[in-house]
């Protein structure tokens, strides 16, 4: 499979080169050149295989002949190694638990499928490559473990000073190993930030390996596809119309929602359910994307004013505004209606979602109430309701269960290093390690 970016204007290129350089050279974002529909027959057999399976058929048309059909089944199959649940709340509302992952949080998936082919891709490199991520909670816990102790890569995670949860923290400041996190002064956008000029700085990448693993990379993109499969594989009835509701911050998961679509997926609209960071929401009513500094909100993770995946939304709608409102429906929530859901829906449904969860769960009320005709409704469930105890707590009045796992990095030591939200500092770290 090539390569091609949202600018049209860098060269093709191979899935090795889209996964390493991250960013395309001319600041657009690496697309399948093609995203081939599936046949009747292969969508059916998605139903019956292996999970494994199936990921791996999924996955194999994106690398093509690039990756050995064994090495990609190994890195499925590593990759994927926890189960995707499907609770369905009411017959017509199901929620997707994406977040029995080691990081309780769906970003797993992405991460542990691009650590092991990044490592397959730099198995014969004398360099090491540095792997550069941003982070607004959990990206950074997901790409540690996920490339925690790979030879030959070493990952330097930036994130906001105190705009995280401790949950959140510790399991990626405590890592050691191959895992630097670098605790910076100042908003999630300022860490993307400088994480966008270190890849423009032509003098830094002459002398330093460097990627990236935020979810610009294509790499995270292709393994979100599987557990819109996995939906599709558990889903009681196939013949109502499917809205799924996605938590959205930089978009990532809605976009490769919509590539699941294109091989044939039937979803009928995507709902964009984002914070007061309402952006995409805003873009569809207004026809006007106004990115904007982010705020903080309880759902942290989301916390986004100038998504990073929007042009391959764009680019997956032929850049038309119209045929992206036809592909998706946004819907903004404030923390007090988050908090609301959250107390809902354990009420009604005994049941505990986290903050995230709990705005695509709006997101997807939201819809209903504009468009009455029958469909179902499948939200994201993208943390574990255990990473946001604290907001849990205030919503619902008890603390979530802490997984063990989790319970184990909250006792361990932050080895975070402070870092101001200028260039410079951040240039000569690279450069000094
Ligand atoms: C990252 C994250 C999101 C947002 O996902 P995007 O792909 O950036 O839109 C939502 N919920 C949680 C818990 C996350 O960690």
């Amino acid at each position: 499979m090539r390569y091609r970016s949202t600018s049209r204007e860098a060269p093709l290129t191979s899935l090795r080169g889209a996964v390493l350089r991250g960013l395309a050279p001319d600041g657009g974002l690496y697309m399948p050149v093609e995203i081939a529909r599936r046949s009747p027959e292969e969508l059916e057999e998605f139903r019956r295989l292996p999970f494994t399976e199936v990921c791996f058929r999924v996955a194999r048309p994106f690398a093509g002949a690039e990756v050995p059909e064994e090495v990609m089944w190994q890195v499925v199959s590593e990759a994927i190694n926890f189960p995707v649940k499907l609770v369905s709340l009411s017959p017509g509302l199901h929620i997707l638990e994406l977040f029995h992952g080691p990081t309780l949080a769906f970003k797993d998936f992405g991460a542990r499928f691009m650590a092991r082919l990044m490592a397959y891709f730099v198995r014969d490199e004398t360099r090491t490559l540095t792997v550069l991520v941003a982070t607004s909670g959990d990206t950074g816990s997901a790409v540690a473990h996920g490339f925690l102790g790979v030879p030959g890569i070493r990952v330097v995670i930036l994130y906001p000073s105190k705009r995280i949860s401790e949950a959140q923290e510790k399991q990626f400041t405590t890592l050691g190993e191959n895992i630097t996190a670098l605790e910076v002064q100042g908003t999630f956008d300022d860490c993307q930030r400088l994480v966008k000029q270190a890849f423009s700085d032509v003098e830094l990448n002459r002398r330093a390996f460097l990627t990236s693993a935020n979810s610009i990379n294509i790499g995270r993109l292709l393994p979100q596809m599987f557990y819109h499969v996995a939906a599709y594989r558990q889903l009681p009835v196939a013949s109502v119309p499917l809205i799924v509701s996605v938590p959205s911050g930089n978009f990532g998961n809605l976009t490769a929602g919509i590539f699941a679509k294109r091989i044939g997926l039937p979803v009928t609209r995507f709902v964009a359910a984002t914070n007061a960071n309402d952006v995409v929401p805003e873009y569809l009513r207004s026809g006007k994307f106004a990115p904007h500094p982010a705020f903080a909100t309880l759902s942290n993770a989301m916390d986004v004013g100038n998504p990073n995946n929007f042009p391959r939304l764009l680019d997956l709608c032929r850049n038309r505004l119209e045929y992206v409102q036809k592909e998706i429906w946004g819907h903004g929530a404030t923390d007090a209606e988050t908090l609301a859901a959250m107390k809902m829906v354990y009420e009604r449904y005994q049941y505990i979602a986290d903050p995230h969860t709990a705005v695509g769960i709006l997101g997807w009320e939201a819809y209903r109430k504009a468009h009455p005709e029958p469909a179902q409704g499948l939200v994201l469930a993208t943390a574990h309701p255990a990473k946001f105890a604290e907001v849990v707590t205030r919503a619902i009045g008890i603390a979530p269960r802490l997984p063990a796992r989790l319970a184990a990095y909250l006792k361990r030591e932050k080895l975070s290093l402070p870092m101001s939200s200028g260039y410079d500092e951040f240039k000569q770290f690279l450069l000094a390690h």
